[in-house]
C-alpha cells in the first residue's frame, strides 16, 4: 500500500513528466488527479508556455489520417500496450512509450503527446472514457502491431499502415524522410580490437601470420 506522501510525490513526478512532453493541463489532470489550478501553478509559471488548443479526438480522426500519422499512433500504442503488460500503471506507460517514440522516430514528430493520450485513452477504455474504439491488430504479411477499429480482426494487410508505408517507399520522399535508411553502426575501438585478434589467431592456426602482423596483435 502506498502512503498519501508517496501517492502525491508519484503524481508530481508523472505531471512533470506529462509537461516535459508538451502536455495540456486538462490531460495532466486526467492521468495525475492534478487539479488544474494546481498543475497550472507548479508546472506552468510562465502562463504564455502553457499549451493551447483543441484537445484531439481520435476516434473519427484515426482512421481519416494519412499513413505516416497511422504509422506513428500505431507505434505508440504498440509501445505503451507492451509497458502496461509489464506492469506498468497506465499514466507511467503512456510516458515511456511517448519518450521511446520521440527517441525513434525522426522529427517532426506527427503525434502529440495529448494525441497519444487520446489514443491509449480509446484504445483501453479509460481516463476519458469507458469505450474503446481501437484494437491493437497484428498484421499477418508484416507481423507488425496497428490500430484498427475495436473488435477487429486482421485477415489481410489492407488496413497496415506499415506495409502500406513500404510498398510507397521507392516513390515517396516523405515516407523516406519519415523512415531514412540507418547507416550501419561503425565498429567501435574495442569491437576492432576483438577483430585484429580473431585475425590474428585464425592467421597463426594456419601458418600465415608473419613476423610483421604478428607484431600488430602486441598491445
Ligand atoms: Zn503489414
Amino acid at each position: 500500500m502506498q502512503s498519501r506522501v508517496d501517492r502525491q510525490l508519484r503524481a508530481l513526478a508523472l505531471a512533470k513528466a506529462c509537461a516535459a512532453c508538451g502536455a495540456r493541463v486538462r490531460t495532466i489532470g486526467h492521468l495525475t488527479g492534478l487539479p488544474p489550478r494546481e498543475a497550472l501553478r507548479l508546472l506552468f509559471p510562465d502562463r504564455m508556455a502553457v499549451p493551447r488548443g483543441r484537445s484531439p479526438d481520435s476516434p473519427e480522426w484515426y482512421h481519416g489520417a494519412n499513413l505516416l500519422h497511422r504509422a506513428e499512433a500505431s507505434i505508440i500504442v504498440a509501445l505503451y500496450r507492451r509497458l502496461r503488460d509489464a506492469d506498468f500503471p497506465a499514466g507511467e506507460a503512456l510516458v515511456g512509450a511517448y519518450r521511446h517514440y520521440i527517441g525513434i522516430c525522426q522529427p517532426p514528430h506527427r503525434i502529440s503527446f495529448d494525441r497519444a493520450f487520446d489514443l491509449a485513452a480509446h484504445t483501453d477504455g479509460l481516463w476519458l472514457t469507458d469505450t474503446r474504439s481501437f484494437s491493437l491488430v497484428t498484421c499477418p504479411t508484416c507481423h507488425s502491431e496497428f490500430l484498427a477499429a475495436f473488435g477487429s480482426v486482421a485477415r489481410s494487410n489492407d488496413h497496415c499502415p506499415f506495409c502500406k508505408l513500404v510498398q510507397r517507399y521507392g516513390t515517396d520522399p516523405r515516407v523516406q524522410g519519415a523512415f531514412p535508411v540507418q547507416p550501419l553502426a561503425a565498429p567501435r575501438a574495442e569491437q576492432l580490437g576483438m577483430l585484429v585478434l580473431l585475425q590474428c589467431s585464425f592467421g597463426s592456426s594456419t601458418g600465415q601470420v608473419g613476423t610483421s602482423s604478428a607484431s600488430e596483435c602486441q598491445p
